[in-house]
């Protein structure tokens, strides 16, 4: 508990000498303040809060009946102790009635007189702490409704997002389902007939379409739901990403695939990444940036260095993407509108992107697009080089932004 304050009025300067004395003497810690008459006492009242108040009721001006009125109005909380001559009991009841918390009687019992101001200090500072408390527990209640408000948003929002998925996924399992439905009907009815090499070729190539498309939804959604639940887990190895960019490269436009030109300045990049993953970001930028452009046109990937890290770049001449569309495309199921697919693949299901700046993010890098609409776009990806102690202080000079190598591929 804090030191207590008090406050004695009385017109009686001897008592008022005589009083804190006792108190400083009995209570120890304890600070007292005197006033000779109530109209001070009211101001010093309006200074500060004490912790109880004791005062004579007969005083010149101000008796002690009105003041303690005025500390009701003021500070109702505040006890105060009234003195009263000895046997004036029918003011003690006027004192009592008027709020008064105890009456002491004179000739001043000192014993009595302590142990009343005691009781009273306490019962302030109980009632005080009572408050704070109340404020605190106010508070606190605030502060978990607040958490309950946002928790709550949080699972309506999972919840939507949910709703979304399943009204998407069946939606678009849908298609490529009653596509190999059909086909299958039809090449039945093909076997009872007499069969058409041509046409059951064809049912065949669009049954294995209708597989593929099913195939990249399934890993998409697979994708997903590992990232959200966080059982991705990545193999990180060293690799050369100028070998792993040729690799994605051939992969990609192996069969009957667009060429590919390229300009190869530096052999090696060395990064710490799971390869498997980062050629999954890459096939899908290119395979955006192929199915968001005319065809013909050129794609081109770019790989740099610019001080530790490496930007790999995916630039396409296509239709490109608004301003205010280039974040929310990073979103689950995002696809922009009025942004058609230009050539070959359909459309998935907005995930393609949400997935690989995620894998970036894990490899503590980032994947960001710059476009203009009706120009093309510039998907980035920015990932730690491997330092080498050796290389940092050798290459110094290369930490400049230069380009390694470049591919350029038209589709
Ligand atoms: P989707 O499977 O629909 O292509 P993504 O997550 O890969 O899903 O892409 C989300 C959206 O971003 C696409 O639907 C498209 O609107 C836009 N987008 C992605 N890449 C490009 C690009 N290279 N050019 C223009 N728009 C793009």
């Amino acid at each position: 508990m804090t030191t207590p304050s008090i406050l004695i009025a009385d017109d009686d300067t001897a008592l008022l000498r005589a009083l804190p004395q006792t108190l400083y003497l009995r209570m120890g810690d304890i600070h007292v303040d005197t006033c000779d008459s109530a109209e001070r006492g009211l101001a010093m009242i309006r200074e500060h809060d004490y912790d109880a108040i004791v005062s004579d009721i007969k005083m010149p001006g101000m008796d002690g009946l009105e003041l303690l009125a005025r500390i009701q109005e003021l500070r109702p909380e505040t006890p105060t102790l009234l003195i009263t001559g000895h046997g004036e009991y029918d003011l003690a009841i006027r004192a009592l009635r008027g709020g008064a918390y105890d009456y002491i009687l004179k000739p001043i019992d000192r014993d009595s007189f302590v142990a009343a101001l005691q009781r009273a200090i306490q019962a302030y500072q109980l009632r005080r702490q009572v408050v704070e408390q109340h404020i605190a527990l106010s508070q606190h209640a605030r502060s978990l409704e607040w958490q309950v408000q946002k928790r709550t948003s949080e699972l309506v929002n999972a919840n939507e997002l949910k709703d979304k998925f399943l009204r998407i996924v069946s939606h678009e399992l849908k298609a490529p389902l009653s596509g190999l439905k059909g086909m299958t009907q039809f090449l039945y009815k093909q076997l009872d007939e007499e069969v058409n090499k041509q046409v059951f070729k064809q049912g065949l190539e669009d049954m294995s379409h209708a597989i593929g498309r099913t195939e990249v939804l399934v890993q998409d959604l697979l994708g997903t739901s590992m990232m959200d639940s966080n059982m991705f887990v990545l193999h990180r190895k060293r690799c050369n990403l100028v070998q792993l960019c040729q690799r994605v490269l051939s992969e990609y436009t192996a069969g009957a695939g667009p060429d590919v030109t390229s300009e190869i300045v530096a052999e090696t990049a060395e990064v710490e990444v799971d390869a498997e993953r980062i050629c999954q970001v890459l096939i899908n930028l290119l395979s955006n940036a192929r199915k968001y452009s005319v065809s013909p046109s050129t794609i081109t990937i770019r790989l740099q260095q610019v001080g530790y890290e490496a930007w790999i770049q995916v630039e396409d001449q296509g239709v490109g993407i608004p301003q205010e569309e280039q974040q929310p495309i990073f979103e689950q199921f995002y696809r922009a509108p009025g942004i058609e697919v230009q050539s070959g693949e359909q459309t998935g299901l907005g995930l393609g992107l949400y997935i690989a700046r995620k894998i970036v993010e894990r490899h503590s890098g980032c994947l960001d697009v710059e476009s203009t609409p009706g120009q093309g776009s510039t998907f980035t990806v920015i990932l730690p080089i491997y330092i080498n102690q050796e290389a940092i202080s050798q290459n110094s000079e290369n930490l400049a932004r230069h380009t390694l190598a470049t591919w350029t591929l038209t589709h």
